[in-house]
């Protein structure tokens, strides 16, 4: 049985104070739990020194939103793979549709940011998904097969290990529609193939495929009990520790089942 891991993707949202709520909120109500599913926070880049802070001791990883593929140096506004490693971050997300759609990044930008993670010891939370359009005119697995194989460019089975992909249609991100959990299922399921045949059924079968896309304290348990999800990559039901902590245990309990 593969681990779950639900990650909280904040986007620019939280301020330091709002970080301290948020993440102390969580800490309070971490006491109950009692396992059973990885948790990650991705807060803004000013936010992270304050977070790790507060997180102390308690079971959750701190992640990172984006990071630049340059190790240093004159590159104004970025952040490299060795600062956010520095402040305790474990994770970052790499390839985000936001980033994609507005900030123009490729598959080959996000292939060289996930060989720059992993050379820094960070997880990369990599994301693929197809538009509306694109799934309207039948060529999701097409389109998916295309990322996957881009992001993934040139790594070795053991750094592919590494990886988490997190498969989040575009058309599902912050608008309230999700992918049925059959949809999803069958696109993990398409991606778990995909990488098998670029490396290994062994690497296959470990590897973490998160949902992203509308996921919330309502519909988390059946997507998170289909098999082939093995967690989710949260947007706005993050913000709110309860619905957060909802999503969290709807992990840990299809873990269990
Ligand atoms: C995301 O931004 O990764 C995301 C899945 O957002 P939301 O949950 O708000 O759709």
């Amino acid at each position: 049985m593969r681990k779950k891991i639900i990650a909280g993707n904040w986007k620019m949202n939280k301020d330091i104070h709002g970080t301290a709520t948020l993440i102390q909120e969580l800490r309070d109500r971490l006491k109950d739990f009692r396992g059973g599913a990885e948790i990650v926070v991705c807060p803004p880049f000013p936010s992270l020194v304050v977070a790790k802070t507060i997180i102390g001791d308690a079971p959750i990883r701190l992640g990172a939103q984006n990071m630049s593929h340059q190790d240093d140096g004159a590159y104004t506004g970025e952040v490299s793979a060795s600062m956010l490693a520095a402040v305790g971050c474990t994770c970052v997300i790499l390839g985000h549709s936001e980033r994609r759609q507005y900030f123009k990044e490729t598959n080959e930008l996000v292939n060289a940011k996930v060989k720059k993670a992993l050379a820094a010891g960070l997880t990369p939370i990599i994301c693929v998904g197809e538009t509306l359009e694109e799934r309207e005119s039948g060529v999701t697995d097409a389109i998916i097969t295309t990322q996957v194989r881009g992001v993934l460019h040139e790594l070795s089975s053991g750094e592919i290990e590494k990886v988490i992909l997190a498969y989040e249609p575009v058309w599902a991100i912050g608008t309230g529609k999700n992918a049925t959990p059959e949809q999803a299922n069958d696109v993990h399921r398409h991606i778990r193939k995909l990488v098998s045949q670029m490396t290994s059924w062994n690497v296959a079968e470990k590897l973490v495929i998160q949902y992203g896309g509308s996921m919330n304290a309502q519909n988390a348990a059946v997507l998170l009990a289909q098999p082939d999800i093995d967690g989710g990559l949260i947007g706005g039901a993050s913000l709110k520790s309860d619905a957060f902590m909802t999503i969290i245990q709807a992990a840990a309990e299809a873990v269990s089942q």
